[in-house]
Order: C-alpha cells, then sequence, then structure tokens
C-alpha cells in the first residue's frame, strides 16, 4: 500500500544506469560537438583516494587553502560541506564551456535525456546549489574575458536609454578580474562582491553586495544586460527593455534557476579618490560595560555612520569584545579619523571597564590601489605558476576558504531599530544573542541609508524588498577546518559541531524575537529555512514563479531553495508536482 502523504511521482530524472541515461555513443557525440570540452569529474580528494603520494594529490593538499585552485577544479567547491545539508559531490560530465554555443549544446542534451543540470561558475555556493551527484555540470569558468565601455547602450535600447560606462565580462569570471581591469587599470568603479573569488553571475543572480554598497548598490542593482541560455537552448539578450521579465528576474531571483548565463554588463562609475577604514578589537569588563558598548556603538553609527559612505562590519562575541572591521569610500583618512575619535575617546575614558585588544585606528587608502594584490598586506597572491599576478584574496576571508560549516543563518535588520524608541530593545537583543554566537552586523549588506538612487534601483530587483528597509545583514555562523570527502585526516565531530549549530539557532532565535518576519539575503543564509520563499524574496516570489513557469515550466534548473523548487524532491530528480 502506499504511504499516506507519500509525494506523487510524475516523473524522474536518468541516473547513471537507467534505462534513460544517454548511451557512450551520445556523450561522444556530445564531446564532439563542444570540441572535446566534455570531461569526467571527479571530486577534489579523488586523487588522494586512488594514490595518496602521488603528484596529483600532493598538488591538492598544497592547495586547498586556494580559493583560486579549486576554482580551476571541475569537482571543487569553495565550501566544503554542510553538516546534514550537504556535501560536495561530483557530476558525472561536465562541459567545461568556451562559448554560449557549448552551453547551448550542453542544455539542449540535459533537456532531450532528461538530466539534472548543474551550473557552476566559481563555486561560491554556500547552500551546495553548484553540485550535484548523477548530474552533468556546465562550467563557466574559462569564460572569463572582460571588456570596458565608454558610451554603452543595451541591445535594442538604443534612443531610449542614454549611453553610460560599462564593463562587459564572461560569466566565469571572479571580481578580482573586474575590479583589475575597471580600477586598477582604467581607474573606474564597478559593484561586485567584497570577496575577490566569488563569481560574477552567482553573485549577481544572488544580488550581490561589496563593501562599498551603500554608495554604490547592489550588484544586481547595477546590471545593464545579460546574455543568457534557457531552457529550449536559445541564446537570450535580456535588458530593461528587451526580455524584461527574465532580466528583472535574474537580479537577485537566485543562480541556477533561470538560464544558464554567458556574459554580463555592469554599469560603472567614476572612481572616488580614497577608500578608508576603521578598525580595533574592544573587550568590555564585564556584561553591564559590555551592553554599554554596545548602546553607545549603536548610537554612533546611528548618528555618524548610517549613511552612503560606510560599510562592512562589526563583529559582537559571547567574550564581550567588539571587533571594528570598517570601510568607506568618498572620505579621506582625516575625515574618516575625525569621525571615529569621539567614539574611541569615549572608550579610552573608561580603562577600567574596557580594554583595546587590538589597536583601534581609522585610516585611507588611494582607492586606485585597493584592489592591487602585488604590495598588499591585506591579500595573499595566488602564487600558482602561470596565474595572473592580479590574483589575490583577502588575509579576512582565509578561514572560509574550505570551511565545512556547523550553521548558518542571517537576518535583514529593519532601520526601524534605530530609532530612538526601539534601540534599547534593540540593544538588549544584540547582547542576548551574542551571549549565544559571534554575530556579524554586515552593513554594506543592507541599503538603508544608501544613496536613494541606489535604494531605487535595487527595488527594480527581484531581491526582498526588505533589503531596502534594512540598514544591515546580521550573519550567525560557524564550521570548521575543511572536511572535503577523501581528505585524509579529517573527520568532524558530529555532535561537537551539532552543538555549535545549536547555539548559532539560539543566537538567531534572539534576534527573530525582535524582527519576526526577517528576511534573509538568499546566497548567506540558512539551507533549513522553513519559510525561504517569503525570507528571499518576500512579495517578489509569486512574480520570480509566473517568470520560471514561462522560461523553465519543465524545471530542467533545479537549485536547492531556488524558485520552482517546492515541485521537485529535495535532490532535485523526481517532480512531484505542477502548478
Ligand atoms: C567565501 C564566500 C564569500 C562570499 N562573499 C560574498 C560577498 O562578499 N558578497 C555577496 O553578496 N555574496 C558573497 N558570497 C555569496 C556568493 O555571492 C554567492 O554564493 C554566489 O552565488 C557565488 O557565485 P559563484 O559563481 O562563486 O558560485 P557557484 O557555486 O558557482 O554558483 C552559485 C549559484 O549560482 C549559479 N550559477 C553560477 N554561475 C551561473 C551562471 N553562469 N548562470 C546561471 N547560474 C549560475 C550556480 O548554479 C549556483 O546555484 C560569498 C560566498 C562565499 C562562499
Amino acid at each position: 500500500m502506499a504511504a499516506i502523504n507519500s509525494p506523487a511521482v510524475l516523473w524522474r530524472r536518468a541516473r547513471p544506469g537507467d534505462a534513460g541515461w544517454p548511451a557512450s555513443e551520445a556523450w561522444a557525440a556530445l564531446s564532439r560537438s563542444v570540441n572535446g570540452n566534455l570531461i569526467k569529474v571527479d571530486s577534489l580528494f579523488a586523487p588522494c583516494v586512488s594514490e595518496p603520494t602521488g603528484a596529483a594529490c600532493k598538488d591538492v593538499a598544497q592547495n586547498m587553502r586556494n580559493p583560486f585552485y579549486i576554482g580551476d577544479q571541475p569537482g571543487g567547491t569553495q565550501v566544503s560541506g554542510w553538516l546534514n545539508a550537504w556535501m560536495p559531490e561530483p557530476s558525472v560530465y561536465a562541459i567545461k564551456a568556451q562559448n554560449a554555443a557549448d552551453v547551448v549544446a550542453g542544455v539542449t542534451f540535459a533537456r532531450e535525456n532528461k538530466l539534472r543540470l548543474v551550473v557552476k561558475g566559481a563555486g561560491h555556493s554556500y547552500q551546495g546549489t553548484s553540485n550535484a551527484p548523477d548530474s552533468l555540470l556546465i562550467w563557466t569558468r574559462a569564460m572569463n574575458q572582460v571588456t570596458l565601455h565608454e558610451r554603452f547602450v543595451p541591445t535594442g535600447c538604443e534612443g531610449k536609454i542614454a549611453p553610460v560606462s560599462a564593463v562587459t565580462s564572461g560569466a566565469g569570471a571572479v571580481w578580482i578580474d573586474l575590479y583589475h581591469a575597471v580600477t586598477t587599470v582604467a581607474g573606474h568603479y564597478v559593484q561586485g562582491g567584497g570577496c575577490a573569488d566569488v563569481g560574477v553571475a552567482g553573485l549577481i543572480q544572488s544580488g550581490g553586495f561589496g563593501s562599498f554598497s551603500k554608495g554604490f548598490g547592489s550588484a544586481a542593482s547595477n546590471l545593464l544586460e545579460a546574455e543568457i541560455v534557457t531552457a529550449d537552448g536559445l541564446v537570450r539578450v535580456v535588458n530593461a527593455h528587451t526580455n524584461p521579465d527574465l532580466f528583472w528576474a535574474i537580479k537577485g531571483g537566485g543562480g541556477g534557476s533561470w538560464g544558464i548565463v554567458t556574459k554580463i554588463t555592469l554599469r560603472t562609475y567614476a572612481l572616488p579618490e580614497y577608500f578608508g577604514a576603521a578598525w580595533g578589537t574592544i573587550k568590555a569588563g564585564s556584561d553591564a560595560a559590555f551592553q554599554r558598548l554596545i548602546e553607545h556603538f549603536v548610537d554612533f553609527y546611528t548618528d555618524k555612520l548610517f549613511n552612503p559612505n560606510w560599510g562592512e562590519q562589526v563583529a559582537l562575541a559571547p567574550d564581550n569584545t567588539l571587533k571594528i572591521s570598517m570601510v568607506c569610500q568618498g572620505l579621506d583618512g582625516q575625515q574618516a579619523k575625525r569621525i571615529w575619535q569621539p567614539f574611541f575617546d569615549w572608550v579610552k575614558a573608561s580603562s577600567k571597564d574596557f580594554s583595546i585588544v587590538d589597536g583601534l585606528g581609522a585610516g585611507e587608502s588611494k582607492a586606485r590601489h585597493w584592489w592591487e594584490v602585488e604590495g598588499n598586506h591585506s591579500m595573499i597572491p595566488d602564487k600558482r605558476e602561470g596565474a595572473p599576478k592580479y590574483h589575490g584574496w583577502w588575509t579576512g576571508d582565509q578561514d572560509q576558504v574550505g570551511v565545512f560549516l556547523h550553521g548558518y543563518d542571517s537576518l535583514w535588520l529593519p532601520s526601524s531599530l534605530l530609532e530612538s524608541e526601539n534601540r534599547q530593545q534593540f540593544v538588549h537583543a544584540l547582547f542576548q544573542s551574542s551571549r549565544h554566537k559571534e554575530l556579524q552586523l554586515h552593513f554594506n549588506k543592507g541599503l538603508a541609508g544608501a544613496m536613494p538612487e541606489m535604494i531605487k534601483n535595487a527595488r527594480d530587483t527581484a531581491t526582498n524588498p526588505a533589503v531596502c528597509d534594512a540598514f544591515a545583514l546580521v550573519i550567525i555562523a560557524d564550521g570548521e577546518k575543511p572536511a572535503y570527502p577523501g581528505l585524509s585526516g579529517t573527520s568532524v565531530d558530529v555532535d561537537e559541531a551539532a552543538k555549535d549549530a545549536s547555539q548559532i539557532d539560539l543566537a538567531a532565535q534572539a534576534l527573530y524575537k525582535i524582527v519576526p518576519n526577517a528576511g534573509s539575503y538568499v546566497s548567506e543564509s540558512n539551507y533549513f529555512n522553513p519559510d525561504w520563499q517569503q525570507a528571499f524574496w518576500g512579495k517578489n516570489y509569486s512574480r520570480l514563479q509566473t517568470v520560471k513557469k514561462k522560461y523553465d515550466p519543465d524545471g530542467l534548473f533545479f537549485v536547492h531553495h531556488g524558485v520552482g523548487s517546492e515541485e521537485w524532491s529535495a535532490d532535485g530528480f523526481t517532480r512531484i508536482s505542477r502548478s
């Protein structure tokens, strides 16, 4: 007898060994059609399983903390798994696409053969959505050409939209490729991600925030045009006038749900002369002093930093420390110092309550040099032979490379919490939450306080409109050293990891008490969020569903908690409903 409530099975995608799985001749034909760029995929540490002392194993072991190396492997994922959520599992085959025609061949093959299709750029999905077993991967890494335009007009928009300066990039580029070309070489600004090695197409479809998003908006809101291969195998140009519904959906509607983006064009801006920073760590001597410190910082933030200039983060930890890692644009070092001095003086005046663990300071650097890797002590160069000299990653991102996650949650904090009548309650919730786990307040990932034009542009994206009313995204997350399958010496203490995950939940719960229906940033969020449609997209979800039905009615593009994924089994192989 069928189990009560078991979901209906409408149809299944083919797995290796199934009658429907393509014969070797069909794979060979596909390989020919993509000029031999069809490759077998192994897991990252497969060489260490087959030949633990071989050169290939040594290579991966030496490079596993290098995000560019991981991004260069077809089986690489930048996160080595998430407790009880997912573990990296390679596709059977990958097309290392060189152009849109290769992508079309892969999409058509997957659709006709009812295969599980996966798309990967640089592999930074926390949710594990760029890898899946028994699938065909389309890997965009090789499509990384970057071209600058002085006067760009989207296709079909001649006479309707004034030309603007812009940059076009292949979908496989990472942000440092654009920062190098746009800022270091050409002296302009493009809004991308904070993490230099994140993929451009994945981030834009997330919404995408960088350190200076309060000044320049989300990355998605700066998209002028994209080229995308949809489930029907067509190469479509999307912009404000051509396929505007799909254009809107890919601006924050989540990666891997709409088609395969092959190219993007983003607006560029005049570069501010300086970027600046403020830093330091303060430890309070008691819980009461820590509450005073949080309160004073929230007051200071509201009065002096809640504006287009300031982004990045502060962290509040259970050991009663406040860590400042803030950056600014449009201010010189003297201005930055003047802004922070009263706060620093207040801390120093209470030396019996507060100790300074890492020196407090503020300063500037020439914006043009911000992303230059050579001579930059905050960046780690990719030293592999043949790697571009401008490839490097922030020292502050090193711990994230290959991390195995215990848990993760994020909430957008509405700016109403900063209003004087709510501030007390907010400070109390921050303190309570920090009893369980470190909280990171990412001010650049909420757009309240941003340039009004940038807020307006963000409202015209699929991202949850809550982002426009939020002054920060709070992220509560933790994990441990890489635990890739096949990596010797790794064993996750599952009980300890589960305890850690429950601390993260408790910390998040303390904040959900004051923001019960908080939105959450799709790409930096809780894998287990039961209310994901509302949290990631709010009132935009039903419009996104309409676009999904129009361009991908058969659900070729499936990702965990992506638009339309509720019609599929958790692994994306079985269609269980059709609305
Ligand atoms: C260490 C780390 C740092 C991060 N820092 C930031 C940050 O500073 N700011 C921020 O906003 N976010 C950040 N993120 C989140 C990141 O923006 C998203 O995870 C983004 O989707 C990653 O894109 P990717 O190409 O690197 O990853 P992938 O794992 O390759 O792709 C992510 C998702 O997008 C899909 N996708 C990728 N390329 C395409 C394409 N061409 N067409 C269609 N779908 C595609 C994939 O299928 C997958 O579902 C960070 C994530 C990590 C792990």
